[in-house]
This record gives C-alpha cells, sequence and structure tokens, in this order.
C-alpha cells in the first residue's frame, strides 16, 4: 500500500489530523489478549484507494532534543513515505522551527503536501498564505477541530500515489519475512541467510522505497523472496532502536509476506514487546513460524530447549499452530531447516479440500462431541465448504449463529487442523444461517 507519513512539530495537531484521516478505521484488534495498538499507524482509503497512513511524531525517542526528534521523524518520513504531509498552525502562525522541517524536507525528492491545521474559520484560512513561504507548493487549510478541508487534503495526496501495481501472479513465489523486536537479530538472520550466496537469484528493487528483498531458489526450484524487513542492511540509525519504529517495519513486512518468522531471542527470553509483535503477526491471518534466535549462546540447551518450549506454547497461547525453530544467525544452526518449513507452511496455507471430505470430518466431529444448547435449543451444523485459502477459510452453515460458541468453534477448528495439516497456518471459520 502506498504509505502517507504525518510530520510536524509537536502540538500542531497531528493525532487530531490522524484520526480525522482514517476515521474508525483504527485498530480491530483491541480485544486480543497481549495485544495493544499503536496509534502511529492505521489503514486509511480515499477514492478507493488504501493508504496506510503514519503518525512519525507517535514515535517517541527518549532524551533527544525537540529538534533532533523532528529530524528524526522527517528521516523516517522520507524513507519510508510515498507521500509526506508536513503539517503546520495556522493560529501560531509560521515558526523557525517549521521553517528548520521545511529546509530539511527539501532535500527529498518525494512529494511533499503543505496542511496548514486549526483553519477553524474564514478568517484564520487567510493565514495561509504565509505559509506559501516554506517554498513547499500551496498550503491546504484543514480544521481537525470541524473536520474540513479534509476531502482537498486527501485529494491532493492521492493524486501523488504511484500508479496501481498490476497484479501479477506470483502464487508460486513464497514470500516471507523475519519480524521482532530491535536486537532480537533480525538483520543477522536475513545476512546468514545471504551468506548462502550460491542461491541468490536477484535483489528485486523497491518501487519508491529503499526496500531490497532478495529472491532465492532451493535445490528443488522454488522460488522464495525475503521481504526487506528493517531497511535491514543499512544500519545504526537511532530510530531503528525504538520500538514504534520496529513495529512499523514489522507492520509493513507482514502486509508483503505469505509466511511471517516471528523472531525471539534465547538469550533474554520472551518480552511484553514480542507478543504485540506476535499479535499483529495473528491478526494479518499470514502464515507464522517462531523462530528461537541466538540458540547458539544457551548452555544447557535440553533443558533451555523444554522451558523455552512450553513458555511459547503459554504466552502465545493463540499461536499453537505455528511451529518452532530453534536457530542461530551466528551458526546457522538449523537455519537450512527453513526453506523446507516455510513450503510446508505455504502449501498447506493453499490446501483445498473437498466439500464431501470437509464435511465428513464435521459431521464425525458433531458425533464425538455434540453441538452446544442454549435455552432449550441446539446449534445444528448443515454442512460446511471451504470459501478461501491463505488463510483457509471455512464458511459453516448453521441453524442460529448465536449458538455457535467460541470454545465449540475452536474445537472445530482442531478437528480440522488434526484431519488436514494445517501447521503452521490460522483457519477461519465463519458461521453462517441458513433458515
Ligand atoms: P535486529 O535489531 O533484530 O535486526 O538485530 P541484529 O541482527 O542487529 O542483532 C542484534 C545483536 O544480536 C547483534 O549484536 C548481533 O550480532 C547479535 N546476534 C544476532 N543473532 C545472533 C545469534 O544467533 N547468536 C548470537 N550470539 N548473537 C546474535
Amino acid at each position: 500500500l502506498p504509505v502517507v507519513a504525518l510530520v510536524g512539530r509537536p502540538n500542531v495537531g497531528k493525532s487530531t489530523v490522524f484520526n480525522r484521516l482514517v476515521g474508525e478505521r483504527i485498530s480491530i484488534v483491541e480485544d486480543l489478549p497481549g495485544v495493544t495498538r499503536d496509534r502511529i499507524y492505521a489503514t486509511g482509503k480515499w477514492l478507493g484507494r488504501d493508504y496506510r497512513l503514519i503518525d512519525t511524531g507517535g514515535i517517541e525517542m527518549t532524551d533527544e532534543p525537540m529538534m533532533t526528534q523532528i529530524r528524526y521523524q522527517a528521516d523516517i518520513a522520507m524513507e519510508e513515505a510515498d507521500v509526506i504531509v508536513f503539517m503546520v498552525n495556522s493560529q501560531e502562525g509560521l515558526t523557525t522551527e517549521d521553517e528548520a522541517i521545511a529546509s530539511y524536507l527539501h532535500r527529498t525528492k518525494k512529494p511533499v503536501v503543505l496542511a496548514v491545521n486549526k483553519a477553524d474559520n474564514p478568517e484564520q484560512r487567510q493565514t495561509v498564505y504565509d505559509f506559501y513561504a516554506l517554498g513547499l507548493g500551496d498550503p491546504i487549510p484543514v480544521s481537525g477541530a470541524h473536520g474540513t478541508g479534509f476531502g482537498d487534503l486527501l485529494d491532493e495526496i492521492v493524486a501523488h500515489f504511484p500508479p496501481e501495481a498490476e497484479q501479477v501472479d506470483d502464487s508460486q513465489l513464497i514470500k516471507f519475512s523475519f519480524i521482532g523486536r530491535p536486537n532480537v537479530g533480525k538483520s543477522s538472520l536475513v545476512n546468514a541467510l545471504l551468506e548462502e550466496k550460491r542461491v541468490i537469484v536477484s535483489n528485486i528493487e523497491g518501487t519508491t522505497r529503499e526496500a531490497v528483498d532478495t529472491r532465492f531458489v532451493d535445490e528443488s526450484g522454488q522460488e522464495f523472496t525475503m521481504i526487506d524487513t528493517a531497511g535491514i542492511r543499512r544500519r545504526g540509525k537511532v530510530y531503528e532502536k525504538t520500538e514504534k519504529y520496529s513495529v512499523m517495519r514489522s507492520l509493513s513486512a507482514i502486509e508483503r509476506s505469505d509466511i511471517v518468522c516471528v523472531v525471539l531471542d534465547a538469550e533474554t527470553g520472551i518480552r511484553e514487546q514480542d507478543k504485540h509483535v506476535a499479535g499483529y503477526a495473528l491478526e494479518s491471518g499470514k502464515g507464522i513460524i517462531i523462530l528461537v534466535n541466538k540458540w547458539d549462546t544457551v548452555e544447557n540447551k535440553e533443558k533451555v530447549f523444554d522451558e523455552f518450549t512450553q513458555d511459547i506454547r503459554s504466552e502465545f497461547r493463540f499461536l499453537s499452530f505455528a511451529p518452532i525453530l530453534f536457530v542461530s544467525a551466528k551458526t546457522h544452526q538449523r537455519l537450512e531447516r527453513l526453506p523446507d518449513l516455510l513450503k510446508e507452511i505455504h502449501a498447506n496455507q493453499n490446501r483445498r479440500i473437498q466439500s464431501s471430505t470437509l464435511n465428513n470430518v464435521i459431521s464425525d466431529a458433531v458425533a464425538m462431541n455434540p453441538t452446544p444448547t442454549d435455552k432449550g435449543r441446539r446449534l445444528k451444523i448443515y454442512y460446511a465448504t471451504q470459501v478461501a485459502v491463505g488463510p483457509p477459510t471455512f464458511v459453516v452453515f448453521v441453524n442460529d449463529v448465536e449458538l455457535m460458541h467460541f470454545s465449540y468453534e475452536r474445537y472445530l477448528e482442531n478437528q480440522l487442523r488434526q484431519a488436514f495439516h494445517f501447521d503452521g497456518t490460522p483457519l477461519k471459520i465463519i458461521p453462517r444461517e441458513r433458515q
């Protein structure tokens, strides 16, 4: 998706504008256990085009002076975004900080749209002309408080989007990425796989961003694309190690992947942040592998193996379908297993189950564990059919969707998993009423 980044000094009203631009589309996952959603990132839609919006102001770096922070934010916008929205405040007029940001933004070739917030009435709208002095084109007046001017602003933003990519059939290709909090070893894993040079086919230049994906084939001829997660091979910028930035990069990597490898650190154990990352992966419906990296640092491997496995299974209950692989980017231990595991999961994600087979499994499941009742009524399952792959999605026709309790749905899911090898992929079950 095209990426739109909001920049501007504090208090110009970025978060109000952010909310106006994405409406209710922020957050779907609030109710998943252990998942909080960052307000810095959301998707929006205008004129039929979906886009991703980031509020760079939400990527805090502690202990940095304000101007340094704003510089980082502008940097992030210049690297990540297809369109940069620079926000100023009409009520305060043009400030030296605005001028500093503008001169910084002059370096980028990316389109910059100048939004003047708090233009709540005609009088304040007059002041927008002052902002021509920034040399960034026509200022667009908006009012976050009143919700005015956003149509014009969005028109201008969307006008700068790259043309919509042609749909290419890449269903044979397996796209994967490494996601995780800072320092778990994502870039080391990318580099470790890149060191197997014989297999690399090509680096694929990103379209507008600087992402460089790597394509390789394994012995069987299967093609893989390793998604560049963190601008991973250029390094060392302060903000690259901040949590929110890493979450943002994870989200864009997840979006572009078929399968995501959630990387944990054997040295530090599981942290709260790991759960956020895993929650985003789960929400996406993509295939998931849990990689425990830095396995070389573990002394008592047998004992730790059992403990770590148990910890993962109890901390990430909702990821019980994801296989766990203990690896080391340093020694390359077990990394050679990754391609086969990716292939297996890809096959599972794309498996189609014949309706007759599916319905046999479901009637056996119902025979073993009768459907729930509520107020004297019993759930009746008429039949089920698979409606999609990636993730495999099943519509189950029932007498009353209210009677399909979460626990029974879970039970059916487990029966389907046992019957049809769905390791590494989430499944979706959609109950639907049929009279
Ligand atoms: P990222 O922030 O997730 O990309 O993490 P990096 O790849 O930058 O790694 C963070 C630190 O962990 C670096 O000092 C790496 O050298 C170290 N590291 C990464 N993988 C391994 C590993 O498998 N074993 C050991 N011992 N250290 C590792």
